[in-house]
């Protein structure tokens, strides 16, 4: 074997030799490990050890602990205001609930331990006494690019679910290509999602989303829908429009693989065209239409997410992308930018800025040569109008509900009716946002009422 040395920090160095003198082995595990190969910086590193949980909390005596996992065999060690995980060498049985491991075993042998690890890529450990121990040739599938289970697929996609989108999410993320039997595995077991926390499904999701890109939405095709089942109707949906040379899902994955890696685009891309098989009509000349789809979508989205736990702002915000998409198009045809100011008023600036790359991506997923030109347009207006400092928000205008109510305006909702009514004035670029104007058009008002 070539010799490695990989750069551990001085304060996981510090706990592994702390470890190492009473006599108990100490290895980074897992995922720090695989990113290590890879040249990326872990985002946090995992200990392993021949030390039962209370060796691991008599070695560290006076370190402030975690001991919430111990059963399960894990420690956290607080070093440096951050906690380090330090698990004791285990096997765990059966996953009755789909979710926590029947029972867990402690062993005294490293190799058990890796054995009960998801991929081979994660199933590696380092130390700089030891060197690297691979028993599963996750070294060399991660210089191959490969996905591998550790053990026999099936067994161990059966015992636990949640591997199955963790294999998609590393796939896209480290950019693999699973092995034919991983993968056929991977499919065949995808049904058994349904029995997974929404939560998780959820966070594994948000993992794959933004590493995603069109090949694995083909190859994890059957993963993909049940994990999102209200998309299962897309999968082969033809469109019948000459714009479009992709089914509404093959056109998904093109759409999601060209916005920027946000949640909240990536999210809309995947659902923008989540209702388009309900919303499907054909013309007289054979010509698909999918009127509709966008409010039908949004609505679904947001089904969708409430499902799955998501946070309600990311809802939200989807459910707003979807609600709109294509708009950006029209505007982009259309003379003046009155219709531009409303929606910049209704929206803001950042909703504006994403529906933009949202409707770009889409335009350029349709598999046929795209026209930039109204997105372009739209754009330039956009730019345009925000460089004039628009007032956007009742807060905007250059008086408020106080300069109203001295006027001799009651209070009550009234004030914020005109207030309301000043500002689509002043954003339809009928009355300039001076005090003077604001205050004789209010004048106005008092006379109404
Ligand atoms: P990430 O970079 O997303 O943290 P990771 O591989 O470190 O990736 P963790 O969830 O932090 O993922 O898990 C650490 C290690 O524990 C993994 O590398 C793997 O060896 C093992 N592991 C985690 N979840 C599972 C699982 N569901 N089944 C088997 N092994 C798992
Ligand atoms: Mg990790």
């Amino acid at each position: 074997m070539l010799y490695l040395e990989l750069f551990i920090p001085a304060q996981i160095l510090d706990l592994m030799e702390r470890l190492e003198s009473r006599g108990f082995e100490a290895w980074t595990v897992g995922g720090c490990v695989r990113d290590q190969l890879l040249g990326l910086p872990p985002h946090d590193w995992d200990l392993c050890t021949s030390a039962t949980p209370e060796e691991i909390a008599q070695v560290f005596e006076g370190f402030p602990l975690i001991r919430a996992g111990e059963k399960h065999g894990t420690i956290a060690v607080i070093t440096h205001k951050q906690p380090v995980e330090i698990t004791t060498f285990r096997t765990e049985g059966g996953y009755g609930d789909h979710r926590r491991p029947d029972w867990v075993h402690f062993e005294t042998n490293l190799r058990e331990d890796l054995a009960r690890r998801d991929f081979t890529i994660n199933a590696m450990a380092y130390s700089p006494l030891r060197g690297l121990a691979d028993p599963f040739g996750g070294q060399a599938d991660l210089a191959d690019r490969i996905l591998r289970a550790v053990g026999q697929p099936e067994k161990r996609f059966r015992e636990d679910g949640l591997r199955i989108l963790r294999g998609v999410r590393f796939t896209a993320r480290f950019q693999l290509t699973p092995e034919a039997e991983t993968c056929a595995a991977m499919s065949t077991l995808a049904p058994t999602l349904a029995a997974l926390a929404r939560e998780r499904v959820y966070a594994e999701l948000c993992g794959f989303l933004p590493a995603a890109r069109v090949e694995d939405f083909g190859t994890f095709a059957p993963v993909i829908l049940a994990a999102i089942p209200a998309l299962t109707p897309t999968l082969g949906f033809q469109q019948h429009n000459p714009h479009h040379i992709f089914d509404v899902y093959t056109h998904t994955a093109h759409v999601v693989a060209a916005v920027p890696p946000t949640l909240s685009l990536r999210w809309a891309a995947l659902l923008h065209d989540v209702a388009k098989p309900a919303c499907f009509t054909q013309d007289d000349d054979g010509v698909g239409h999918f009127r509709g789809h966008a409010h039908l979508g949004a609505k679904m989205a947001r089904e969708i997410l409430q499902q799955l736990r998501a946070p309600r702002a990311l809802e939200d915000r989807v459910a707003t992308l979807i609600a709109y998409h294509g708009v950006t198009r029209d505007l982009g045809r259309l003379p003046g930018d009155k219709p531009l100011r409303r929606l910049l008023r209704r929206l803001g600036e950042e909703v504006l800025w994403e529906l933009l790359a949202l409707d770009r991506a889409d335009d350029s997923g349709k598999g046929t040569p795209s026209d930039p030109a109204a997105f372009d347009r739209f754009e330039a207006s956009l730019r345009q109008l925000l460089a004039e400092q628009p007032c956007l928000t009742t807060r905007d205008l250059a008086i408020s509900g106080r300069d109203l109510l001295q006027m001799g305006l009651p209070q009550g909702p009234i004030l914020g009716r005109i207030l309301q009514t000043l500002l689509e004035e002043v954003g339809d670029g009928l009355l300039p946002n001076t005090p003077e104007a604001l205050l004789h058009r209010a004048e106005g008002f008092l006379d109404l009422l």
